[in-house]
C-alpha cells in the first residue's frame, strides 16, 4: 500500500471536487442515498442491506406475494400517510414501516399469515396501495406524488430504527391530543421506547380532530350490555356512567359503565370511537362522546410528525422524538 500515492489522490479528489466535501456528511446518514460506493466504515462492520436485496413475502388476502422491499414499501407508504405530507414525515413513515418489516423478518410471522412475513390488511400489519388504484385516486397528481413516495423510500434505503440493536416494534397512529399513550396504557406489553411524549399537531392542522358522535339511549343500552350483559342501565341516564378517570396523557383510563369497570381502550373499541381521549355525558335522550384525534395513540402521530417536519425537523430527529431511546441505523 501507497501511502503517498493514496494521500496525493485524495488531495487531488479534495483540490478538483469542492462539492464532495459537504457530500459525506449526507451520505453517512443516507447510505442508499448516492451511487457511491460504501464508506469504508460500512463495509468494516455488517454490509448494510439495501431495499432492492431484500425479498419479503407478503399476504394480500388470497395469496401470497413475493416482492423486493423496494417494490413493497412505496405502496405500503402511499396506503398509510396522505402523499401530501412533508418530505421529513413521508420519510419516517418509510422508515417506520421498514422497521415493522424488519421487526417480523427477525421475530418470524404472525399466527394470521403464518407463511407470510407481513399483510396488506391495516388491522393487521399495514395498508398496501395498488399503483393503479393509487393512478385512479390521485389523478393528474399521480407523477408527483409517486416521485414524493418514492423518495422518501429510497433517501431512506435499508435505514431502520433500533432499541439494543435489535429493529423495534414502529407501531404509529393518525394523531393524539397533545400527548402520545405508552404501549401499556393501551396493550400488555409496556415497550421501553413505546413512551408517552409530547406531540405538537392541533385541529387547525389535523382533519376530524375533535369529533362528536352520539348515541340514543336504547342504542347505548343495547351496544353496551352486548358486550357487558351484567351491567346494571336502568333508571336515569345520568348516573349510568360515572368514576372517569383520565391518564397523563388526556385519555380515558377507566370509567365505570353500570357498575362495570372498564378501560377507556375497551370503551372505545365498544363504541367504535376514533380515540381513548373522549369526554362522555349521559343526560336527557342520549349519551354523548366528545372526542380528540384519532387511533390507539402509541409510537409515532402522523400528523404531529407533519407538524415537526414544518418546523424544520429532519426524518431522524422526528424517529427519535416518538421512539424513546431509538438509534437508526443500517438494517442487516
Ligand atoms: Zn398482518
Amino acid at each position: 500500500m501507497k501511502r503517498p500515492t493514496l494521500a496525493g489522490l485524495l488531495m487531488t479528489v479534495l483540490l478538483f471536487l469542492p462539492p464532495l466535501i459537504f457530500a459525506p456528511a449526507t451520505a453517512a446518514v443516507y447510505p442508499g442515498r448516492t451511487a457511491e460506493k460504501p464508506t469504508t466504515v460500512q463495509t468494516e462492520t455488517s454490509a448494510p442491506r439495501r431495499d432492492a436485496d431484500v425479498v419479503v413475502r407478503v399476504w394480500d388476502g388470497e395469496r401470497v406475494v413475493e416482492r423486493t422491499l423496494a417494490d413493497y414499501l412505496p405502496g405500503v407508504v402511499s396506503g398509510e400517510m396522505p402523499a401530501t405530507f412533508e418530505p421529513a414525515a413521508l420519510a419516517a413513515q418509510a422508515v417506520a414501516e421498514r422497521t415493522y418489516i424488519y421487526y417480523y423478518l427477525h421475530k418470524g410471522p404472525k399466527s394470521a399469515h403464518p407463511d407470510a412475513d407481513v399483510c396488506t390488511d391495516p388491522g393487521c400489519c399495514s395498508a398496501w396501495l395498488d399503483p393503479e388504484e393509487a393512478r385512479k385516486r390521485w389523478g393528474d397528481r399521480f407523477e408527483e406524488y409517486s416521485a414524493r413516495i418514492n423518495s422518501a423510500v429510497a433517501d431512506t434505503d435499508g435505514q431502520i430504527i433500533l432499541y439494543d440493536g435489535a429493529p423495534i416494534m414502529a407501531v404509529f397512529h393518525s394523531s393524539s391530543a397533545g400527548a402520545t399513550a405508552a404501549s401499556g396504557q393501551v396493550w400488555a406489553a409496556d415497550l421501553p421506547y413505546l413512551r408517552s411524549v409530547a406531540s405538537p399537531e392541533t385541529g387547525d392542522s389535523v382533519p376530524n380532530y375533535y369529533s362528536v358522535t352520539t348515541f340514543s339511549l336504547s342504542d347505548f343500552r343495547a351496544i353496551f350490555l352486548a358486550r357487558h350483559p351484567e351491567a346494571d342501565l336502568s333508571g336515569g341516564a345520568e348516573g349510568w356512567i360515572t368514576d372517569v378517570v383520565y391518564d397523563e396523557s388526556g385519555r380515558v383510563e377507566r370509567l365505570t359503565v353500570g357498575g362495570v369497570t372498564l378501560s377507556g381502550v375497551e370503551m372505545r373499541s365498544i363504541f367504535s370511537l376514533r380515540s381513548a381521549c373522549f369526554n362522555v355525558t349521559a343526560e336527557g335522550e342520549s349519551v354523548t362522546f366528545r372526542v380528540t384525534g384519532y387511533g390507539h395513540g402509541v409510537g409515532m402521530s402522523q400528523y404531529g410528525a407533519n407538524e415537526l417536519a414544518r418546523q424544520g425537523k429532519t426524518w431522524q430527529e422526528i424517529l427519535q422524538w416518538y421512539y424513546t431511546g431509538v438509534t437508526i441505523g443500517p438494517a442487516s
